[in-house]
């Protein structure tokens, strides 16, 4: 029997930028070609939560968008986090990612809280950080873009996901980009990203499988279009 994962996409209308739903298109492309058949679920406020999600994916947005979604995201933190227990996969980007520290303070001086499942803070800062973003995962060069005014500086028991190579990521100082907890994953980098770095969408794959059957048994997947992709991302200037 085919065997079935839920993704769902957390509130697409308003934290959907630079395409962020690609991600959503991405994975569920790579998880049917290693075999799986996909259900995808958009979760906007007010709607019954889909608890059955197999991985929970969430993109960037504007400031007033974060400001849009952030009752409903605080309704949702204690069972996001009882998820997250769990062992379940998620990825959240930009906008997101930020609230899912403890709070991301605006430049213009509000303070849009977050449900803290990252040990971080984010600020607003007076310029953006914009352009083409390299950074190191366990080996692999992660490939993406940025672009917010929000530094985030992790507390120093959270794990960075990567180091920076070329561009910001954070906070443009100390070399970290997004965080890792568990099988929760945070990151600046748009393109989107899941695409542009396969490895990466393999890995939420995997997580999620050996989650809900005990085991993944990749198929050998031809690549050769996201490599070229990844080669010109990789020779862009910042
Ligand atoms: N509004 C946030 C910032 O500018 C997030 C932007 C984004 O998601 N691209 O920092």
């Amino acid at each position: 029997m085919t065997k079935r994962l839920a993704v769902a996409m957390l509130y697409p209308q308003e934290m959907n930028i630079y395409g962020d739903r690609g991600n959503l298109e991405s994975l569920t492309r790579r998880a049917e070609r290693h075999g799986f058949a996909v259900d995808q679920i958009f979760y906007e406020p007010g709607q019954p939560f889909p608890r059955h999600a197999d991985v929970i994916l969430g993109g960037g947005g504007q400031d007033s968008g974060q400001s849009r979604v952030v009752d409903d995201l605080t309704a949702l933190g204690p069972l996001l986090k009882e998820l997250a227990d769990d062992g379940l996969p998620m990825l959240m980007i930009c906008g997101l990612y930020q609230l899912f520290g403890h709070h991301f303070r605006t430049s213009q001086g509000d303070v849009i809280a977050g449900i803290g499942l990252f040990d971080a803070v984010t600020v607003g800062g007076s310029r953006r950080l914009v352009g083409n973003v390299v950074a190191d995962w366990d080996g692999y060069r992660l490939v993406g873009y940025e672009n917010h005014s929000g530094l985030t500086e992790l507390a120093g028991g959270q794990a960075p996901l990567a180091r920076v190579v070329r561009g910001a990521g954070n906070n443009g100082r100390d070399k970290t980009e997004g965080a890792r907890t568990g099988n929760v994953f945070g990151s600046y980098l748009h393109g989107p990203i899941l695409p542009k770095n396969p490895r990466l969408a393999d890995e939420l794959i995997r997580l999620a499988a050996v989650r809900r059957y005990g085991s993944f048994a990749p198929l050998p997947l031809d690549d050769s279009l996201a490599d070229r992709a990844r080669a010109v991302a990789l020779s862009r200037p910042r």
